[in-house]
């Protein structure tokens, strides 16, 4: 699929849940977070039939993500479904890794390719505050196993806010030295104006780069479709590598290949435009009309967003909704 800037559509971010078992305040506000339904959160049989739509029409990679996707009864037997799609697709997942011990093995043997864990603090108190919950050690944990199943090399996606975190991203480009693991610095997107932090929090890349130069000698590393947007770097000498995904100050919606499935059976094309369309009538009709919708989606692809210059921040969806 292409849209009408040329783009070619691939990749697919499947939410499977708007719940989850954190509240981080980057994500969504402390109160009056709504969850939508059981009644209208797709099946997992409908979501199989918009993924399997997707790749029939060209998706290669699909992300499973949420809410938090490891919360919904099933996963893993979904994992299964994706992976064994005709056209086998790349199967991925985002967590925020608090259950990844338990389920790393299971998906692993489900056909899952890759897991990116989202952790922001390596300090338990500073997690707690964070996520206004507990269980950075969980996380850790989780990490471990999924090292150990295989779902190698592991993403360490890692949001700096300003006055919070951002004192740790030296601590956390540091993790590659000794680690197979690709840690990427997300720009904090001020996706709505109730979130606990401010845009004014938000650390750029200039910043960033200018931190991991004082870690080490780090060497530019050529880019491959599998990193998506990040522009990834190497400290000589590190088992892993360290990324920068500049979604504000530099935004890359020209490379953009994305579309997005919210799990009450939303169809987004853009991450930052409240523009829906509406998959769940398609799926009561069928798989042409499913097809249909993708189709209708891709087109509606705006040519980008102008967050960082001062557009509107969402009003109706929190990134937990939208998958990120
Ligand atoms: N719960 C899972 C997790 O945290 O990985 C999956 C869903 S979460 C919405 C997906 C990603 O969105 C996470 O990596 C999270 O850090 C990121 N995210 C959420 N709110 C954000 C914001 N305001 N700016 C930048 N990234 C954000
Ligand atoms: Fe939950 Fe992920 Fe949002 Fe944190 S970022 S509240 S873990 S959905």
């Amino acid at each position: 699929m292409k849209d009408t800037f040329g783009r070619k559509i691939e990749y697919l971010r499947l939410s499977v849940t708007d719940r989850c078992n954190l509240r981080c305040r980057y994500c969504m506000p402390d109160e009056g977070v709504d969850s939508v339904g059981h009644d209208r959160i797709m099946s997992y049989e409908q979501m199989a039939r918009v993924a399997a739509a997707a790749v029939r029409l060209g998706v290669n990679k699909i992300r499973v993500t949420g809410g938090e996707p490891l919360v919904r009864r099933g996963l893993v037997g979904f994992i299964e479904t994706l992976a064994n799609l005709p056209g086998s697709p790349e199967v991925a997942l985002t967590t925020n890794g608090l259950l990844l011990a338990d389920y790393a093995e299971r998906l692993k043997a489900a056909g899952l390719d890759r897991v990116n864990v989202s952790l922001d603090t390596l300090q338990d108190e500073k997690f707690d505050n964070l996520t206004r919950r507990h269980g950075l050690s969980q996380v850790l944990a989780g990490i471990e196993v999924a090292e150990k199943v295989g779902l190698n090399p592991i993403k360490v996606n890692m949001v700096p806010i300003r006055g919070v975190n951002d004192d740790e991203i030296a601590n956390f480009a540091r993790l590659t030295l000794e680690h197979n693991w690709d840690v990427r610095f997300i720009e904090f997107m001020p996706v709505r104006r109730d979130l606990g932090y401010s845009p004014d929090q938000r650390v750029g890349e200039a910043e960033i780069m200018s931190v991991l130069e004082q870690v080490g000698d780090l060497q530019p590393l050529e880019k491959s479709t599998a990193d998506g947007p990040a522009r990834l770097f190497r400290f000589a000498g590190a088992q892993g590598k360290v990324g920068i995904i500049t979604a504000v100050s530099r935004h890359f919606c020209g490379e953009c290949n994305r579309l997005r499935v919210t799990a009450d059976g939303r169809l987004r094309p853009c991450l930052m435009s409240d523009q829906e369309i509406d998959l769940m009538a398609a799926l009561d009709s069928d798989d042409a009309a499913v097809e249909k919708a993708l189709r209708d989606a891709v087109m509606e692809k705006p040519e980008g967003h102008r967050l960082g210059a001062g557009d509107d921040p969402l009003r109706k969806r929190t990134m937990k909704d939208i998958g990120g």
